[in-house]
């Protein structure tokens, strides 16, 4: 081995360089047990679970593990956005938060210097002219003038301090936008430009910390025999209708609704502020509205089959948390499945 080593950042302080290695040993061997490719994300979550600092995620695996099932890339993923990236994209905004703050600080104690330091300015240009018009000794005029060159030197250097910090100032602005930007995109579906899974998480929290539980309905829309679409015209088709679905969902709700891209061919749609037969109402207009969408493949125009999806609503009962509401409709939208698909069922048509 060359004595450059790449241990985990986030070894303990105090730790030795052998208790790191050991560390990073057993994270891959927990990868290999597994059958999990070495990706940074798998790492990142093999990593957490050793670590054990967080609790619900260790359960998961555990859980998971103890049913006799095989973890796989896809609910390693899962587990990252669930469990690390929420955590990720609260510091970076945190961060983008105080590093303006820091700026708007210098920039106020900056402009209040400045200003103290041309009240003195006109303050010595005042007595200046007293002393002239009162024709007193020529050195004290001769002082007072030496005086306020100094104090206009002191002016001059804050105006180019104040310069520079307006530049620093647009400089962080840039740089939270940018990083506005980034996070906007993480949480965001390329393919359908509605929220992802972790958009929802995210802005779930941001409902949680604003306040008290409001009512709420959420939507949950599955596409039928989605795979047969997929079998029958190919993946890039598959996409395409994906992308139509999450169109006619985008133009069917409200500002205030928010619309996410759940899993594959599953969508979600919270609807603050609305009863359930309000969200039941939405759920049909988009059942009826992809029941009539008709798509011809461009390349040789082929006309696709119509194809339909099923829904499930349910709405917050008390100030119970998502959690429950979400159970609730997602069963609701099983039931419609098994009752012939192409349909809306609501928490009500549950025993
Ligand atoms: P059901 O009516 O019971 O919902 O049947 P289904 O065929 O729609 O459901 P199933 O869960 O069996 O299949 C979903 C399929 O969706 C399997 C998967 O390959 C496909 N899929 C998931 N994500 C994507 C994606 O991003 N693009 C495409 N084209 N297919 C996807
Ligand atoms: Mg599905
Ligand atoms: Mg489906």
């Amino acid at each position: 081995m060359s004595g450059v080593s790449a241990e985990p950042a986030a070894v303990q302080p105090g730790a030795t360089h052998s208790d790191a290695r050991m560390l990073a040993h057993e994270v891959i061997e927990f990868l290999i047990v597994h059958a999990l490719h070495p990706s940074p994300i798998n790492y990142a979550v093999a990593y957490e679970y050793r670590m054990g600092g967080d609790a619900a995620l260790n359960a998961r695996i555990d859980t998971h593990l103890a049913a006799d099932k095989r973890l796989d890339d896809l609910l390693m993923r899962e587990l990252y956005d669930e469990h690390l990236a929420i955590e990720q994209f609260r510091n970076l905004r945190g961060l983008g938060g105080s590093l303006q703050e820091l700026v708007d600080g210098l920039i106020g104690d900056i402009s209040e210097a400045g200003e103290h330091a041309s009240g003195f300015h006109s303050t010595v240009e005042n007595n200046i002219s007293l002393l002239k018009r009162r024709n007193d000794s020529e050195a004290v005029t001769a002082i007072a003038s030496d005086l306020l060159a100094a104090t206009a030197k002191v002016h001059t250097s804050n105006a180019t301090l104040k310069a520079r910090l307006d530049s620093a100032d647009q400089e962080a602005r840039k740089l939270r936008d940018e990083l506005e930007r980034h996070r906007r995109e993480a949480l965001s579906d390329p393919l359908t430009g509605l929220l992802n899974r972790r958009g929802m998480e995210y802005h779930l929290d941001e409902l949680a910390v604003s306040g008290a539980r409001e009512p709420l309905s959420v939507v949950v829309l599955d596409i039928d025999h989605f795979k047969r679409i997929n079998d029958t015209y190919g993946h890039a088709v598959g996409d395409v209708v994906i992308r139509h679905v999450a169109k006619v969902m985008r133009t069917a709700v409200c500002a205030e609704d928010v619309t996410v891209r759940f899993g594959g061919e599953e969508f979600v749609i919270l609807m603050p502020r609305r009863s359930l037969e309000e969200a039941e109402a939405l759920a049909e207009s988009i059942r009826i509205k992809v029941e009539r969408l008709r798509l011809i493949r461009r390349q040789d125009k082929l006309a696709l089959d119509p194809f339909t999806v099923s829904l499930g609503v349910a709405s917050r009962h008390d100030d119970e948390a998502f959690d429950g509401i979400f159970e609730r409709a997602d069963k609701a939208l099983y039931a419609a499945k098994n009752s012939g698909r192409n349909r809306v069922l609501t928490e009500l048509a549950l025993d």
